[in-house]
């Protein structure tokens, strides 16, 4: 009875365009899935090149649409944003749901991970419920397949009341079955459906109730949505469908509804109803999912009771972390000395080209401009590189989504999911991916926090500063631990902003989700290393032309304008150097800098040198070097240390730290930002708010410890 996955469900009338020829009928489908569930494949595989993207009206979600001709139709095919649900939770979800249910969609293709089909399903359930013209297309049908799954196609359908059509969207599979499919769906046209998701006798009861009254109170309502949909919405508590509500008589039965279940069950309604759409969900696939391979799953079982377990759980995951963390630098280190030696050596190769003291603007440019600003950045690239490649194994193994369950529990204590820890993480090596790997996040306002506060997570363009200012205030034993302590900060920083920005701004319940594991995989060479060069090659961009631009820019603001000749006779070459700086654009700025970071303990170098780590945080390092007059970093971070030892006390040192750990995040990031939250707005507030922070807790630091110190 279970029918091979290849076997799809066809149409009976396969001639049914020849009649149509003479006019073309022209109807708009829409794709609603989960995120990933090839969503956009399908698009692309039914519109090919005709597409067009736009905004959804007045929000900043992405809205692709694309022609499809079949047969003598001229199909709109709309890719709806990727919901788990249609609640009102996400801006995403009240997208899809309105567009549904204004936009009167002639028929939606729900695009199901067949893979992963219960919970996929859940979106389907209340797809149902609303009683749009349905088809399912059971997509990834060759990983089903792989997984040892066989759907029982027909029944299921029945059970469902919507027609199934296997697909494999990245080969193309079961594009002319399904578009068959979706021609026969239109022809129907409405249908009211039996079945649907029972919600239990008691809530039936109620939902009977409020259905009853709805129809007399809230006619226009209850004709836009179904009068059952309306009061399944309304127990949900679900915002948007209830300040359409009026009538307070609608309202007052809702509410005592509520309390009558709450009663009964001792929990919110809205839990109980997604239980039973689960029930349901489940019961349907009992009877018609079989799957051969159990063995799988089990073994990934065993192994989940220990990495999951309560006790051994978080110390397994840290342990793990400072594996990586260790990795990071033990294997990092001899190779970042290889892509300094290079780097040297293409600044002597580069200065050897003119003649021995002979000064040239050119000959700056190139070495300490361009080469020193670029080269010193990537000098971290074999870290970086090293970082991301633990990080892409432990995500293509599934223990990203272990780790995720893990800190789900701390995580809902700061207001957040278990799955913004990821990004968190990603962010110790550069802000940049972490932010665009919040895109998991299916909750806006969790989205939006974790980007405000993923700055914070110390990137790895911050360490240079760190392994510059540590060594040359702080006792070698000490080195560990300020290092350790600066990091702490971070975090700490960052868990209390969360909490506050989701207590504030971005107040809301997170949403009900169900945490996948996926099963261990051992992840392959392939894969592996693409998802690390992705990564990687967003930092090297970033180094090719940001920093680039940025390192001219500085090299020409701490170089121009020169003093005249008649005011420098008579200096030696430091005191020369020091009035060529003070003259310059940079040293001014710094200068005019020098009231407001005095209080920091800071003096107009390090002004000049903050204002360079603007564009990037590594800068910093580079620029005190030039402040100090010692061109190359190289050959100077010893003498430059000796330089800061004289001049500041280890209290300023950790306060440079300090500000530049917590203070607006690099150019870049802004930028990134930006574009996720699609408004200048976010990325402003992030640049003002983090660096009005950064700014009164180095004040209190600095004005509390001159005080215990001296
Ligand atoms: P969306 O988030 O729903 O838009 O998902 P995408 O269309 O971006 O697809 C996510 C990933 O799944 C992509 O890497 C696709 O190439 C892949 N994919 C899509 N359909 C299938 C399928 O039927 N089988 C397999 N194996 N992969 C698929
Ligand atoms: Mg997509």
């Amino acid at each position: 009875m279970y029918s091979s996955l290849r076997l799809t469900f066809c149409s009976e009338n396969k001639n049914y365009g020849k009649n149509n020829r003479i006019m073309e009928k022209k109807i708009t489908v829409a794709l609603a899935g989960n995120p990933n569930s090839g969503k956009t494949t399908i698009f692309n595989m039914l519109t090919g090149a005709r597409q067009h993207v736009g905004n959804y009206p007045g929000v900043t979600v992405e809205k692709k649409e694309g022609l499809c001709k079949y047969k003598g139709y001229e199909i709109t095919v709309v890719d709806l944003p990727g919901t788990y649900s249609l609640s009102a939770y996400s801006i995403e979800e009240l997208v899809a749901r309105n567009f549904i249910i204004d936009e009167h969609p002639d028929v939606v293709v729900d695009i199901i991970d067949a893979s992963n089909i219960e919970r996929n399903l859940y979106l389907a359930t209340q797809l149902i419920e609303m009683n749009v013209p349905l088809v399912l297309a059971f997509n990834m049908s060759d990983i089903a397949e792989r997984r040892g799954l066989r759907f029982d196609i027909e029944q299921l359908s029945m059970l469902l009341e919507a027609p199934i059509v296997s697909t494999v969207g990245n080969k193309g599979k079961g594009k002319v079955e399904l578009l068959d499919v979706v021609v026969e769906t239109d022809q129907e046209g409405k249908i009211e459906r039996t079945h649907k998701v029972s919600y239990g006798e008691e809530i039936e009861a109620e939902l009977a109730r409020i259905e009853e009254l709805v129809a007399g109170k809230e006619r226009l309502l209850s004709e836009k949505y179904g009068s059952r949909w309306l009061a399944v919405k309304l127990l949900e508590q679900d915002s948007d469908v209830t300040v359409n509500v009026h009538s307070q008589e609608v309202l007052d039965v809702v509410a005592a509804s509520s309390k009558h279940l709450k009663t009964i069950f001792g929990e919110e309604p809205e839990i109980i109803i997604a239980d039973r759409r689960y029930g349901f969900i489940s019961g349907a696939c009992e009877e018609s999912v079989k799957s051969s391979v159990e063995l799988r799953h089990t073994s990934s079982d065993v192994v989940d009771k220990v990495i999951l377990n309560r006790v051994l759980g978080l110390p397994i995951f840290l342990l793990l972390m400072y594996l990586v963390f260790k990795l990071t630098f033990w294997v990092g280190d001899p190779l970042m000395g290889w892509t300094e030696g290079f780097f040297n050596w293409a600044a002597d190769t580069v200065a050897g080209f003119w003649p021995v003291g002979a000064e040239s603007a050119l000959k700056s440019l190139l070495v300490d401009g361009i080469i020193g600003g670029v080269g010193g950045v990537l000098v971290f690239l074999p870290n970086i590189l090293l970082l991301f490649l633990a990080i892409a194994i432990l995500e293509d193994s599934g223990y990203m989504a272990r780790a995720a369950f893990i800190m789900d529990r701390i995580m809902h204590k700061i207001g957040l999911h278990g799955k913004s820890f990821i990004p968190m993480l990603i962010g110790f090596g550069c802000s940049i991916p972490a932010i665009m790997a919040t895109r998991v996040l299916e909750n806006r306002r969790s989205r939006l926090t974790t980007i405000m506060v993923i700055p914070l997570m110390s990137c790895g363009a911050r360490l240079p500063i760190y392994a510059l200012i540590i060594p040359a205030f702080f006792a070698r034993q000490w080195h560990g631990f300020i290092l350790w302590l600066i990091y702490m900060i971070g975090i700490a920083l960052a868990i209390i902003c969360a909490k506050l920005l989701r207590a504030t701004l971005f107040k809301g319940e997170t949403t009900p989700f169900v945490m996948e594991l996926p099963p261990y995989r051992i992840p392959t060479v392939k894969g592996t290393f693409i998802h690390m060069w992705e990564r990687a090659w967003l930092y090297m961009k970033k180094a090719g032309t940001i920093i680039l631009a940025i390192s001219i820019v500085l090299w020409a603001a701490t170089s121009y304008p020169k003093p005249g000749e008649e005011s420098l006779a008579g200096l030696d070459k430091e005191q020369l150097q020091e009035a060529e700086l003070t003259h310059s654009v940079a040293g001014r700025v710094g200068k005019v800098l020098e009231p407001a970071i005095r209080p920091l303990g800071f003096d107009w170098r390090i002004g000049t040198a903050l204002i360079g780590a603007l564009g990037a945080k590594e800068v910093f390092v580079a620029q005190m070097g030039i402040v100090y007059s010692l061109g190359e970093i190289d050959e100077g971070s010893e003498a430059l240390r000796a330089k800061l030892q004289a001049e500041y006390s280890p209290l300023v040192g950790f306060c440079i730290m300090l500000f530049t750990l917590i203070s607006a995040p690099c150019i870049a990031t802004l930028a990134i930002c930006r574009r996720e939250t699609g408004s200048w707005g976010w990325a402003l507030l992030q640049f003002f708010g983090l660096t009005l922070l950064a700014y009164v807790i180095t004040l209190i630091v600095f004005q509390l410890g001159s005080l215990f110190i001296g």
